[in-house]
């Protein structure tokens, strides 16, 4: 079985990517699963998108923990652990980066001899399909370093997925992805398949079952203006940005200015203060401090640490 992760930030189409991949592989004969994991008002935070692909039945469910493949829309990404770029990698995991730094050096910062594969020409810039250029990008790179898809197919499932956006953002979509799926050369074919699911060493997830709610509760009707500010968004985070204070410079005009939330306020000392309740934890802030002062915490290892749950 092929298990696949693609990894970036909300808006960059890594589940329009897990979407053109899994139509791929199900056109060329494959069983699939694809799906994205994200909350909704996520935009700019970290999220992920897996695919899974096998020719018999997928007895697997839930997020990919061992990866054959792992692609980066964001190399800001790499450096955050909490993002889980690196989670479950195999020492033959290929991992492919949309970046301006050379695969070597990738190998050296992540102390690595994965097969690392820079990602070619990614367009970041909004153009005027005003869809990102990402999502067929990595679907290229993916389905060539797979080497389990033609062309063809390809062209087929960026045409099935895309061409609701439109004739000029499926024109340069398919562009996109077959240059991407091109540029891959030699490395077509490099990803080794996974060892399929092995029922009787699975773990049961420590999950929580909740019960259902009647839907007059679970679903209300909202007529009230203005409540946009009760939506916690807060409580979707899986990141959470924490101050060093004896690190920050009280530049609160730089993190405040990022944030694209506006949830930075400052507090009477001049320190930034950060407005938990509504940050969505896309880490923009971590990313942005000259100090870094900033540094980001996995919610729930947080949430373990302070003993409370919330
Ligand atoms: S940008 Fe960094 S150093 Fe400046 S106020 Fe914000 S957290 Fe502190
Ligand atoms: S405070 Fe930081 S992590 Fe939270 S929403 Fe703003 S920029 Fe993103």
């Amino acid at each position: 079985m092929y298990r696949i992760r693609f990894h970036g930030r909300g808006g960059q189409g890594m589940k329009t990517a897990s979407r053109i991949l899994g139509t791929a592989l199900f056109r060329g004969g494959f069983q699939v699963q694809d799906a994205p994991r994200y909350g909704a008002e996520r935009r700019g935070a970290p999220m992920f998108a897996f695919v899974r692909a096998a020719r018999e039945p997928i007895l697997e469910r839930g997020i990919i923990t061992n990866p054959d493949l792992v692609l980066v829309a964001d190399d800001s990404l790499v450096g955050i652990p909490a993002a889980g770029v690196m989670a479950g990698l195999r020492t033959d995991t290929v991992l492919a980066i949309a970046s301006d730094t050379d695969a070597d050096t990738w190998r050296h910062r992540l102390h690595i001899n994965n097969p690392v594969v820079i990602l070619p020409g990614i367009d970041t810039d909004d153009d005027d399909t005003h869809i990102p250029d990402t999502s067929a990008q990595c679907a290229g790179a993916a389905a060539a370093l797979i080497g389990k898809v033609s062309r063809v197919v390809l062209t087929e499932a960026v045409t099935e997925e895309t061409s609701g956006f439109g004739a000029l953002a499926l024109e340069a979509n398919l562009e996109t992805a077959l240059a991407a799926f091109d540029a891959i050369g030699l490395q077509t074919g490099s990803v080794v398949e996974g060892a399929a699911y092995d029922v009787a060493s699975s773990v049961r997830p420590d999950w929580v079952d909740l019960s259902a709610e009647a839907s007059a509760v679970a679903a209300p009707n909202i007529y009230a203006a203005l409540t946009s500010v009760q939506v916690r968004t807060g409580l979707w985070r899986t990141l959470r940005p924490l101050l060093e204070r004896d690190k920050c410079k009280r530049c609160h005009w730089v993190c405040g200015s990022y944030c694209p939330d506006g949830v930075i306020a400052v507090d009477d000392a001049g320190y930034p203060e950060i407005d938990y309740e509504h940050c969505k934890g896309c880490m923009i802030c971590v990313a942005q401090c000259p100090a870094h002062a900033l540094v980001a915490v996995a919610e729930e290892e947080y949430r373990t640490a302070k003993g409370d749950g919330a």
